[in-house]
C-alpha cells in the first residue's frame, strides 16, 4: 500500500523532493501559494491542492520545505494547520529554521496528539534533483524511524542528532562553517589569479593539498573552473545568498543564546550582508558569488 504524503513548499527543494518521492511511488498531493510551482509539481506526477487544510486530509506524513521558522510556525499554528492533520500522521519539517523554532512547533504538535521531528537538509538543489540529500533530525528515535523510507526515497542520509530541535542544531553549525569555507576559498582563489595564478591550476593543486575543502572540491566559486555549478551560469540557481545570510543569522542566535564563541561565523555574517549590499540582486544569487567581494 503507498503512502499519502502531503507536501507544502514547492520551491527550488521542495519541488524536486516533492517529484522524487511522487517518482519512487509515494502518493503526493503538494501545496504551494505559487501557481508555477504547482503545476511543475503536477508535471512530476503529484496531485496538487489549492488549499493546504485540503492537501493533508488523508496523509501518512506531512513534509514541510518552507522558507523561514517564522513562516512554518504561521501555516502550523496561526493558519491551523495543525487542526487539519490527521492524529496518524507524522509531520517533518525540512525547512531551515532555529531550533527553538522546532522546539515550539514540536510543542504545539505534541499538545494536538501529533508526532512531528525536524529534519533539516544539506546538499542543495543539485541534490535535492538526483534525491541524494543528507537529513539531520530531531525528535524521537521511533519517529525517525517511521520518517526513513520517506527521508530515504529523496535522499541518501538520515542522521539522527537527538531530541526536538537536534537536527535544526546540526545543520546550523553545518551551514555556518559551509559559509567560511566558501569565503575562504574564494579569497585563495582571487589571492593565486592576482598573483597570476590560472584559478583551474590552483584548484587542482588545493584539491590534493591541506586546503581540500566542500567549497572547492564540489562547488568551486571561481566562474568557468568547474561545470555546472553556479559560478559558471552567472550565479544563478544554486543556494541563495539571502538565504544563507538567514543561516547565519540563525547560527549567531543560536550562539547568543548558548553563549558560544562564533567568530569566524560573525565575520562570514558580515561579509555576505557587505556583499548584499555592494549588489542587491547579489541577494538573489548562489552564496559562491562572495568571491566578487575579493575582485
Ligand atoms: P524557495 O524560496 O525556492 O521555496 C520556498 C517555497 O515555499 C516557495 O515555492 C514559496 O512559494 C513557498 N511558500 C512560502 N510561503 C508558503 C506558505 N505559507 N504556504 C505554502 N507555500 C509557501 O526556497 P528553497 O530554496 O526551496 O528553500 C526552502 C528551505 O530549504 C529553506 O528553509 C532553506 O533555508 C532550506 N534549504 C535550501 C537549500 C538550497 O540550496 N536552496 C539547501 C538546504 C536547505
Amino acid at each position: 500500500m503507498s503512502h499519502q504524503v502531503a507536501f507544502i513548499g514547492l520551491g527550488n527543494m521542495g519541488g524536486p523532493m516533492a517529484a522524487n518521492l511522487a517518482g519512487k511511488g509515494f502518493a503526493v498531493t503538494a501545496f504551494d501559494l505559487s501557481e508555477q510551482a504547482l503545476i511543475r509539481a503536477a508535471e512530476a506526477g503529484c496531485a496538487t491542492s489549492g488549499d493546504p487544510h485540503a492537501a493533508v486530509v488523508g496523509a501518512d506524513f506531512v513534509v514541510t520545505m518552507l522558507p523561514s521558522g517564522p513562516i512554518v510556525e504561521a501555516v502550523m499554528v496561526a493558519q491551523g494547520l495543525l487542526d487539519s492533520i490527521p492524529a496518524r500522521a507524522l509531520i517533518i519539517d525540512c525547512s531551515t529554521v532555529s531550533p527553538d523554532d522546532s522546539r515550539r512547533v514540536a510543542k504545539a504538535a505534541g499538545e494536538r496528539g501529533l508526532r512531528f521531528i525536524d529534519a533539516p537538509v544539506s546538499g542543495g538543489t543539485a541534490a535535492a534533483a538526483a534525491g541524494t540529500l543528507s537529513f539531520m533530525c530531531g525528535g524521537d528515535g521511533a519517529d525517525v524511524d517511521r520518517a526513513r523510507p520517506v527521508l530515504g526515497a529523496m535522499g541518501a542520509n538520515v542522521f539522527h542528532a537527538g531530541d526536538h530541535g537536534a537536527g535544526s542544531v546540526a545543520k546550523i553549525c553545518n551551514n555556518m562553517l559551509l559559509a567560511v569555507h566558501m569565503i575562504g576559498t574564494a579569497e585563495a582563489l582571487q589571492m593565486g589569479v592576482n598573483n597570476g595564478l590560472d584559478p583551474r591550476v590552483l584548484s587542482d593543486i588545493m584539491l590534493k593539498s591541506s586546503g581540500c575543502n566542500w567549497s572547492l572540491e564540489k562547488y568551486n566559486p571561481y566562474p568557468g573552473v568547474m561545470a555546472n555549478v553556479p559560478a559558471s551560469k552567472g550565479y544563478e540557481g544554486g543556494f541563495m545568498v539571502n538565504l544563507m545570510l538567514k543561516d547565519l543569522g540563525l547560527a549567531l542566535e543560536t550562539a547568543k543564546t548558548s553563549e558560544s564563541a562564533v567568530p569566524m561565523g560573525a565575520l562570514a555574517q558580515s561579509l555576505y550582508a557587505m556583499l548584499k549590499h555592494s549588489d542587491r540582486e547579489l541577494g538573489g544569487k548562489d552564496f559562491s558569488s562572495v568571491l566578487r567581494l575579493f575582485q
